[in-house]
């Protein structure tokens, strides 16, 4: 039992966005609703406590250049965990980071396998890069290496074109993500563009990252279909600096980055309202930080998003979303805590005063 502290959690529990409890105890690192009997050394923790946040586009293993050592993905997980973000999604990594299974002071990582991306289309030394005949066979493969999730490269700057385009014809899509489903893995895809959404989503994709091109016009075929989107707004917050930089070779890409920041809350504020499932990704690894959990809820707050909606997006509705419990009974206890109610004023995730990772208090 030293091993795992019974822990006395109380304050407020924000079991669901309207469900508040009292108290709760952790217990052999799991979660008890009620005070087990004869219990010693009972450590106790108060504040407002959530479930573990959950980064859904998150990179572990990767970097600027491609993978990187075992060292330094570690320190990428223990970021992230001390920013209270106790459940990745990681959305592709050329890094096996299987190790990371076996460590209970580490986040759960949900992978993806490694990015597929078409023939120098994306980032260098990132993704599997391939032609549109072989999309079956990388797709079946990463589903297999994975944990329920492939990740495409959906669209890329095409140099010849000087803009955004579209990465896959239609068809190739359609039996890739035919593939993912029937091993039972489900697929996403990097789509900065309008252009290759509805391509996308009517060939079955689950969701998109990013999703900045999204209109008006694509939104209700997004609801119809169940898509969610991850909108990683603090990464689209780089695209000015990304469409300077372009200026000179790439003036219609540049000009395009900047269109599609400049109504990315419009954009994000429109799908929630319409009814298109949103969730929290900070898009770390590669060029951004890890550890951007709250920007990112706050984020969501400012494109319109109320509070609880935004908490959900990273809390109970994104835990539902990659099949993981939030606080009930018997479920290992991953919380955080904070000293204000963050329905309240989600500035408050940008401070937890712990965290609880397998039932120890890990900050
Ligand atoms: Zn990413």
């Amino acid at each position: 039992m030293s091993d795992h502290p019974v822990l006395h959690v109380k304050g407020g529990i924000l079991v669901g966005p309207d469900e508040v409890r009292d108290e709760l105890w952790v217990v052999g690192g799991r979660i008890s609703l009620d005070r087990p009997a004869g219990a010693r050394d009972v450590r106790t923790v108060e504040g407002w406590a959530l479930p573990g946040l959950v980064d859904a586009h998150c990179h572990v293993g990767l970097g600027a250049h491609g993978p990187v050592d075992r060292d330094t993905a570690e320190k990428q997980a223990l970021t992230d965990r001390d920013a209270g973000t106790l459940l990745i999604r990681d959305a592709g990594s050329p890094s096996d980071t299987r190790w990371v299974d076996g460590r209970d002071d580490l986040p759960e990582i949900v992978r993806a396998g490694r990015h597929i991306a078409r023939t120098r289309r994306y980032l260098r030394g990132y993704a599997h890069e391939i032609e549109p005949d072989d999309l079956v066979a990388y797709v079946a493969r990463e589903a297999r290496r994975g944990d329920g999730w492939v990740k495409l490269v959906g669209d890329w700057i095409d140099r010849d074109l000087g803009d955004l385009s579209a990465c896959w014809p239609r068809r190739a899509a359609e039996a890739a993500i035919a593939e993912a489903h029937r091993l039972g893995a489900r697929v996403t895809a990097h789509c900065f563009a309008e252009e290759s959404l509805r391509d996308l989503v009517e060939a079955g994709i689950d969701c998109v990252e990013h999703a900045t091109g999204l209109t008006e016009e694509l939104i209700p075929l997004f609801v119809e279909r169940g898509v969610a989107i991850v909108p990683t707004l603090v990464n689209i917050a780089t695209f000015p600096d990304l469409a300077a930089g372009g200026d000179a070779k790439f003036p219609r890409w540049s000009a395009h980055m900047r269109r599609l920041h400049a109504r990315r809350h419009d954009t994000v504020r429109a799908a929630y309202d319409a009814g298109v499932p949103v969730y929290v990704g900070t898009d770390a690894g590669g060029t951004l930080p890890h550890g951007l959990v709250a920007a990112e809820v706050a984020e969501l707050v400012t494109a319109g998003i109320p509070a609880p909606d935004a908490l959900a997006a990273t809390t109970w509705s994104a835990r539902r979303w990659l099949g993981r419990p939030g606080l009930t009974e018997g479920a290992p206890a991953d919380l955080v805590v904070y000293p204000g109610d963050p329905r309240a004023d989600v500035r408050v995730l940008a401070a937890p005063t712990r965290v609880v990772l397998n039932g120890r208090v890990v900050v």
